[in-house]
């Protein structure tokens, strides 16, 4: 299954709700670069291995490209073709001023030494550091790639450039320029979310079980702040196990379990459940935090929740979409309900170009502000057009992408 082929069919069904003015519809079809490049890494072992990477730098009508590095062995141009593609819509949904891009490495890096990790990365880095910059393309963390990665990705452009300019990435260690906040604002905004749209639904909180598919950055940081919140995380899975408890699983101590052991499995407060059917779990709201692809046909019809949020990019086919509307099932797009993660990048860049540091009540009080606003935007959106949360997404963020090129006299 394309990633790449699926996010152009939302683009397609985007602009039959209502078609961006100019050409940006043709610009929007493919990328404007992409780099790909290879890279030889030394392992422990004393063998050498090349790599290959991809940097995909999608638009930059609206800023600076931006965009996370994962490092995953599913990871090709098409996946990250895709994920430049939602980061371009998704800038635009939450108002930051930047396009879109992604990068990536084929590479399982579980299993690799953090010598290895930290050559692999560095190796990446110098092979894309001519294309990259703070007012250029502004890379950050995804899948399987943390701070210390980006702390590495700084000192990289740093020798490059002969200089430190921190703003080259987002999601740094905080002693090196990173944001407070930073680490849990996917998590956060995608909470912040939620909330406005059970609000707007008059929907309580306490009486709302949570299903979580994906255990990673994302998974682990909505789930204790949305249990902190009152929410009941009912089940939990990761990519090799699933835990289930109907009356609420104590996800601090999931996390802790985690932490010591690397999976979810095995921990003593809940029953060991399907990770593959665990989006089927009985529930009022599942959030695929993990991959793409993960709502498709052959489970879409058997989803219990009313409400989808997507904190994965790309997890629900748009096949399954069509299923989920069929059946009244209210989906929050990832370009939304994830967005809190660029939001904070955007903030983490604006303070290291002010050379000032914000609290991280500030961080968290303007990520509010900002979720919110995307919500009543996207919402707006979609009651005047009569139509989803995802196609109103894109038809608003297509519409800011337009008013920009124009701006910029761009065909
Ligand atoms: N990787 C995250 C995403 O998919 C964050 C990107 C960023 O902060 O630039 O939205």
């Amino acid at each position: 299954m394309s990633v790449f082929a699926n996010a152009l069919k939302q683009l397609e069904a985007a602009a039959a709700v209502a078609v961006p003015a100019g050409e940006t519809m043709a610009v929007l079809k493919q990328p404007k670069r992409i780099f790909e490049v290879s890279f030889p890494v030394h392992l422990d072992d004393g063998s050498t291995r090349v790599f290959t990477g991809y940097r995909v730098q999608y638009d930059d009508s609206r800023g600076p490209y931006k965009g996370g590095i994962r490092f995953h062995p599913q990871t090709d141009l098409d996946e990250v073709k895709a994920l430049a593609f939602w980061m371009t819509i998704k800038c635009a949904v939450v108002g930051v001023p930047f396009g879109g891009g992604k990068g990536g490495v084929t590479v399982e890096p579980k299993n690799f030494s953090e010598a290895e990790l930290e050559r692999l990365s560095r190796a990446y880095f110098r092979a894309i550091a001519p294309f990259v910059g703070p007012d250029v393309d502004v890379p950050a963390p995804d899948v399987n790639t943390n701070p210390k990665i980006m702390a590495w990705f700084a000192d990289e452009y740093a020798r490059y450039v002969g200089r430190q300019l921190p703003g080259v990435v987002t999601g740094k260690p905080l002693s090196v320029g990173g944001s407070k906040g930073r680490m849990s604002a996917t998590g956060q905004g995608g909470l912040f979310v939620l909330d406005e749209h059970l609000r707007n639904e008059g929907r309580e909180v306490a009486e709302t079980r949570i299903v979580i598919q994906g255990f990673g950055n994302a998974g682990q940081h909505f789930a204790r702040l949305a249990d902190e919140r009152g929410y009941r995380i009912v089940a939990v899975s990761d990519s090799r196990g699933a835990m289930l408890n109907t009356s609420g699983l104590d996800v601090q101590a999931l996390i802790e379990h985690k932490n010591k052991t690397g999976g979810v499995s095995g921990f003593v407060g809940g029953q060991q459940a399907d990770p593959n059917r665990i989006l089927e779990t009985e529930c009022e709201v599942i959030v695929p935090a993990a991959l793409e692809n993960q709502l498709t046909l052959d489970n879409a019809s058997k989803i219990q929740a009313g409400v989808v949020l997507e904190l994965a990019n790309g997890p629900t086919t748009p096949e399954a979409d069509e299923v989920l509307i069929e059946r009244g099932v209210v989906v929050i797009p990832d370009v939304l309900a994830n967005a809190g993660g660029v939001a904070v990048s955007y903030f983490e860049w604006v303070q290291n170009r002010q050379g000032y540091y914000w609290s991280y009540d500030e961080v968290r009080a303007q990520l509010e502000k900002r979720m919110t606003v995307a919500y009543a935007d996207v919402r707006q959106e979609a009651e005047a057009h009569h139509t989803t949360f995802r196609k109103a997404a894109f038809v608003m963020a297509l519409r800011r992408i337009a008013e920009a090129r124009e701006a910029r006299g761009w065909q």
